[in-house]
């Protein structure tokens, strides 16, 4: 399968197509290594991912170029290889303490005692996308391993040429190599992941997480689904503008809004919001492509050719039906890369796509509201819920907004916060997910399946017969 460079548009990546046999194959093998690793326990699983942490760091510039390579960006590249490094020391360091097994109990029954324990799922997978591939192929393993799973990822197709120097990364730690591999591959190497683990981790698009949910449901093993958003930041009259500005440029750009808690629509009440919206505009008008020069600028190319088509429609049916463009408005082709203007649009309504569907670029849409409950009501008006923000200077207002909005993590006066506070447990509401949370002390727990050893201490249970 060719592979299409995001900033070239040449076809210069040659994917190895992993057959379905392949795949049951290695997670035979895959589950076969398990129990050793699972026997090891807890300390020995820590040296071992210590130990793979260090091997990224030597390996961290063959990684990163890689990353750039898949995505066309390059500060974005180096903070998912750094990320993906301190996500398993932060792991390392909570892994122990979560999942250390409580001591016995008494029962309500006072003559019985429960002993907690758990057992690992034998393999898992993961199923990742295209917008951070490293480290979304990467942020669920992590705990996986740690709790004794071996596991098996496909990143997307379309950027996996990280996948060869993470696989030295591997082998240079032998211990893992046996309970951690890598498969290339589209969507049927994807459904033969999910026919073979016992449970599935996938992060992608609604589409596809639907019709990953079903098949898992076939296969009877629980689906972790982390999928799209379209999520909306609510500025109050109170907020402080500059803060609200400065943050909603970031948070609808980063990664040229390729990322699902990208904050797509904005509501700013009327009485602040033509001072908040020349101020957004101000700043985005400032960034910059990565073009020529892959380390100057801050917005990169869009990384899926598939995604070209999505943005130019969406953008196309918003101009036609009365959307203005504040600034940008545009995808050039700059070098046979694709890269999408930083554009802010006014006007617009949930007539258009733009407003009800996940764009995934370098846009963001304004709506001016008349009150905190009219931008809640607009902002909980989609079938996504993944994350959202509030910019309000009064707190007691702000946690009020934020408890109203049907979205997990919600972000108080900055920007899509979810992605630097692990430790905040959250859920997709609605389309944008399901499943235990991939964030905080949950989120290792959904590797595990849950024990209880119950002794009776010595009297005769009072509901045995009698005679
Ligand atoms: P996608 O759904 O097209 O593909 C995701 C993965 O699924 C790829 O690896 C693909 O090969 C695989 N796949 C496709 N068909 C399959 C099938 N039938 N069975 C099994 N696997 C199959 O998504 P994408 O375009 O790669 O990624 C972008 C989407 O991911 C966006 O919607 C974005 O919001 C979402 N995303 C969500 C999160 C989150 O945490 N909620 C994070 C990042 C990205």
């Amino acid at each position: 399968m060719k592979i299409r460079n995001p900033r070239t548009g040449h076809l210069d990546f040659s994917l190895r197509v992993v057959s379905h046999d392949e795949v049951a194959q290695l997670v035979s093998q895959l589950r076969s290594s398990q129990p050793q690793w699972w026997q090891l326990g807890m300390a020995g699983r820590v040296k071992v991912m210590h130990n793979f942490s260090e091997q990224l760091v030597a390996h961290r510039e063959a990684l990163i170029a890689a990353v750039a390579e898949d995505t066309g960006r390059w500060a974005e590249s180096e903070l998912e290889v750094d990320v993906t490094i301190n996500t398993i020391h932060r792991w390392c360091k909570d892994a122990p303490e979560l999942l250390a097994e409580a001591p016995p109990r008494k029962a309500h029954l006072p003559f019985l005692e429960i002993q907690p324990s758990y057992l690992p799922f034998d393999v898992v997978g993961v199923i990742s996308p295209w917008n951070f591939p490293l480290l979304l192929s990467l942020v669920d393993a992590i705990p996986a391993l740690l709790a004794g799973c071996s596991v098996i990822i496909k990143p997307s197709e379309v950027t996996s040429r990280f996948v060869a120097p993470l696989q030295e990364v591997i082998k240079s730690t032998p211990e893992l190599s046996s309970v951690l591999k890598l498969v290339t591959g589209a969507g049927e190497t994807g459904q033969a992941v999910i026919q073979h683990v016992d449970t599935l981790c996938f992060t992608g698009s609604v589409a596809t997480g639907r019709r990953v949910g079903e098949l898992c449901a076939q296969q009877f093993i629980p689906a972790f689904l982390e999928l799209g958003g379209k999520d909306a930041a609510i500025v109050c009259d109170d907020a402080d503008i500059e803060v609200a500005s400065s943050a909603l440029c970031w948070g609808s750009m980063v990664n040229a809004g390729q990322s699902c808690m990208s904050l797509e629509r904005i509501y700013v009440h009327e009485n602040i919001a033509d001072e908040f919206i020349s101020r957004l505009v101000e700043k985005v008008k400032k960034l910059r492509h990565n073009y020529p020069d892959i380390k100057v600028g801050e917005i990169g190319p869009v990384i899926s050719d598939k995604q070209v088509a999505v943005i130019l429609q969406q953008l196309d049916d918003a101009l036609q039906k009365g959307a203005r463009a504040l600034c940008g408005g545009h995808l050039l082709q700059l070098g046979g890369g694709f890269y999408c203007e930083p554009t802010v649009l006014d006007q617009v309504n949930k007539d258009m796509l733009i407003v009800t569907e996940e764009t995934f670029a370098a846009i963001v849409v304004v709506q001016r509201v008349q009150s905190n409950e009219e931008a809640v009501q607009l902002a909980n008006d989609s079938k996504y819920g993944l994350s959202a923000a509030v910019f309000s200077q009064d707190m007691a207002n702000a946690y009020q907004i934020a408890a109203a909005l049907k979205a997990g993590g919600i972000s108080i006066n900055d920007a899509s916060l979810t992605g630097f506070v692990h430790e905040a447990e959250k859920q997709s509401f609605q389309c944008s997910g399901m499943g235990g949370s991939r964030m905080g002390a949950e989120s290792i727990r959904r590797f595990i399946r849950k024990k209880s050893f119950i002794r009776n201490t010595g009297v005769a249970s009072p509901w045995w017969f009698k005679a």
